[in-house]
């Protein structure tokens, strides 16, 4: 079977309170409903308006759980899975918090940053699903920033023991990790870069790899006016754009990853940078097919 999955940050709380389209959710999770895929992630997400929760089959968190929708005690919206229809089976896998963890349970250090998931189906070798977010943490004043290395580091060292075992050979994980290795020496961006690239880094040494950047056609060259120079090797795809701004800097910040046994069933992987998405949130799909 060929498995369809699509991963989306649908900036909930900057359309909540930056004078937003009071009917943006049912918009968005319309649209979000509409890419073709089995399964999908999302980011910076509420559940489904009552009216929309029949296109859905399950989701992780559940969609009658807003409470569990949420990140710490400030943040109303969270990462999820959603899952269309009903020919594979999806069970959450449990996450216990950081502190209060059981010997051999799963860790996470930010509930509600990263949802782990197991997908089975007839025709299907179980694949383990983590719809990721790197959170904005740990605000330094000095620089008047915060930081995603910080929490993406601690969701790879919750993920280490599944990634390092053999279900981490068949794992897809995608989401908007507010990483990105496009920057240059000598720009502001310098002071955090080889942090970003480091974090990049811990991906490959738990046995990912990165499908976008896999499948950029060869002869594509550099992407247009890419921050990391562009440089002739530059194989970045645009997924965000800041401010809405589509003539402003083409960033990426939205990833999927796959696990050494998936790799050579990647078909597909490229963003959907289609207006109808950009209308909706400042970032734009990506969608990975795997024949399995
Ligand atoms: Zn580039």
């Amino acid at each position: 079977m060929v498995l369809g999955v699509a991963t989306w940050n649908m900036d909930h709380w900057k359309r909540l309170h930056f004078g937003g389209d009071k009917d943006h959710l049912a918009k968005a999770w319309t649209y979000a409903l509409s890419i073709p895929a089995d399964v999908l992630f999302v980011q910076e997400a509420v559940p489904p308006p009552v009216a929309l929760q029949q296109r859905v089959d399950s989701s992780i968190p559940a969609m009658d759980r807003p409470d569990l929708w949420r990140i710490g005690t400030s943040r109303r919206w969270a990462s999820a899975i959603v899952k269309t229809g009903t020919a594979l089976e999806m069970a959450p896998v449990h996450l216990a918090p950081l502190a209060d963890r059981a010997k051999g349970q799963m860790a996470i250090s930010h509930p509600g940053s990263f949802v782990v998931a197991e997908l089975t189906g007839p025709n299907l070798e179980p694949i383990t699903l983590i719809s990721a977010y790197g959170l904005m943490e740990d605000f330094n004043p000095e620089i008047g920033d915060s930081y995603a290395t910080t929490t993406v580091n601690r969701m790879l060292s919750d993920l280490t023991p599944l990634l390092d075992s053999k279900k981490g050979r068949r794992v897809v994980l995608g989401g908007d990790l507010n990483i990105s290795d496009q920057w240059r020496p000598g720009t502001r961006f310098a002071r955090w870069g080889p942090a970003h690239n480091a974090t990049l880094s811990r991906f490959a040494s738990l046995g990912l790899t990165d499908a976008l950047r896999l499948m950029v056609p060869a002869e594509r060259g550099p992407l247009p006016g890419c921050p990391c120079g562009p440089t002739m090797d530059c194989r970045h795809v645009r997924t965000q754009r800041h401010g809405n701004n589509a003539a402003g800097l083409p960033w990426q910040n939205d990833y999927f990853f796959v696990g050494r046994d998936l790799l050579e069933m990647v078909r597909r992987c490229e963003p959907l940078g289609e207006e109808a998405a950009w209308a909706l949130s400042d970032h734009c799909p990506v969608v990975i097919e795997i024949e399995t």
